[in-house]
């Protein structure tokens, strides 16, 4: 157990927050901290850790040198990342940052069958949530046309430090109907044929790419993505494209174009008009938008309970770089579930367009 006074020190030096979820006092972690990564959770002697980053590897000839054993391969899903653990009676989900979600915590139990908690209350079900009604990722993944969907890739012990093999993982998925996300085997590094043509499969479905989990003791995981997801990441981050810092574009057609060399494509005719299309094509909905009042981004998401719907709107409120930027739209009950449908403003984009369309002068 974390002495209580450490946990103290940690607040008081912004490292850690104080944070409550119903009757639940816990602390979350700001940054790393004595081992643990950020976004892990602190209540007495309840630790739930941080999902730690996963590196990419930027080329498949990466995977020859960083890969030192045979490796599985999955599907990278699209969406974001949740915890799903049990404290006391009460089971919770919480995104990367270490917040309890109201959104999830809410449909827990249309995500994963909750009891696995009653065998085994001590693990966490690390996982991906996706769909087209989610209240933070705007597009959706092919794998889920309405709603929202759950995908488990990980699952560890509450104060443990390290994932559970593979194997170990996919065999409690299927004793109690978990959700997996898509697996595609095992490769062996000396031998990568099989790579290329299941990461192409996925690139013409539009799907993110793969997570290769490394099928030994020190457990190295990597990611490899798409050129379809980069693609589908500067559309969508194109209707806020003065709000994300220019970083996120210029990385993500240098990866565009590393990855068009290692998938050995010529014909590059179709994919200069599929970039081209990412940005202008998102850029001229901004315009009309921005004609029209306001550029923002329109989520909709359902809930069980109405309570849970504003305790959502509220931390929507708090979260870096949100501030005063999200509105309600409306709550409604629609047979037996809770609606929210609410914006997120853009307001970089907002500005510079409606000053260029309103006519104004501008030094450059
Ligand atoms: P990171 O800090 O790990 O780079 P990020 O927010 O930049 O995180 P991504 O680049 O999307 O996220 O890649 C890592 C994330 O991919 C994980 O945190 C997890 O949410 C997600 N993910 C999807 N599928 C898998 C999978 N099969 N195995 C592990 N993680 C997966």
């Amino acid at each position: 157990m974390i002495p209580e006074s450490d946990i103290h020190a940690a607040v008081a030096e912004k490292k850690a927050k104080r944070e409550s979820f119903g009757d639940w006092a816990y602390v979350r972690l700001l940054h790393d901290w004595h081992g643990w990564p950020r976004g892990t959770l602190l209540a007495g002697e309840v630790v739930i850790p941080g999902y730690p980053k996963i590196g990419r590897v930027q080329t498949l000839s990466g995977i020859l040198t960083q890969f030192h054993a045979p490796f599985w391969v999955e599907e990278k899903v699209d969406g974001y990342n949740v915890r799903i653990f049990r404290v006391g009676d009460e089971i919770y989900a919480a995104t990367r940052g270490g917040l309890v979600c109201p959104f999830t915590t809410d449909r827990r139990a249309d995500l994963v069958d909750p009891t696995i908690f009653s065998a085994h209350p001590d693990l966490i079900l690390c996982g991906e949530v996706t769909g087209p009604e989610t209240p933070y990722v705007e597009g959706t993944s092919p794998l889920v046309p309405q709603d929202i969907g759950f995908f488990l890739f990980d699952v560890i012990r509450q104060g443990g430090k390290g994932f559970f093999p593979v194997e170990e993982r996919r065999a409690l998925a299927r004793s109690f109907a978990l959700p997996e996300v898509p697996f595609y085997g095992r490769i062996d590094p000396k031998d990568l044929r099989e790579l290329p043509a299941i990461v192409s499969r996925l690139d013409a479905q539009e799907r993110e790419g793969v997570v290769l989990k490394e099928d030994s003791l020190r457990n190295f995981r990597a990611k490899y993505v798409t050129g379809s997801a980069e693609l589908s990441d500067i559309a969508s981050m194109t209707q806020r494209y003065l709000d994300v810092p220019p970083e996120y574009f210029t990385e993500r057609v240098l990866r565009l174009a590393l990855f068009l060399e290692d998938m050995g494509v010529t014909d590059r005719e179709e994919w200069y008009r599929r970039l081209g299309k990412a940005f202008l094509s998102a850029l001229r909905e901004r315009i009309a938008a921005a004609r029209q009042g306001r550029c923002a981004g329109s989520f909709c998401c359902r809930f069980h309970a109405r309570e849970n719907a504003l305790r959502l709107l509220d931390d929507l409120g708090q979260i870096h770089g949100h501030e005063g930027e999200t509105r309600l739209v409306s709550l409604q009950e629609e047979g037996g579930s809770w609606f929210l449908r609410f914006e997120k403003l853009y307001r970089s984009t907002t500005g510079f367009l409606r000053n260029a369309l309103g006519g104004s002068l501008r030094f450059d």
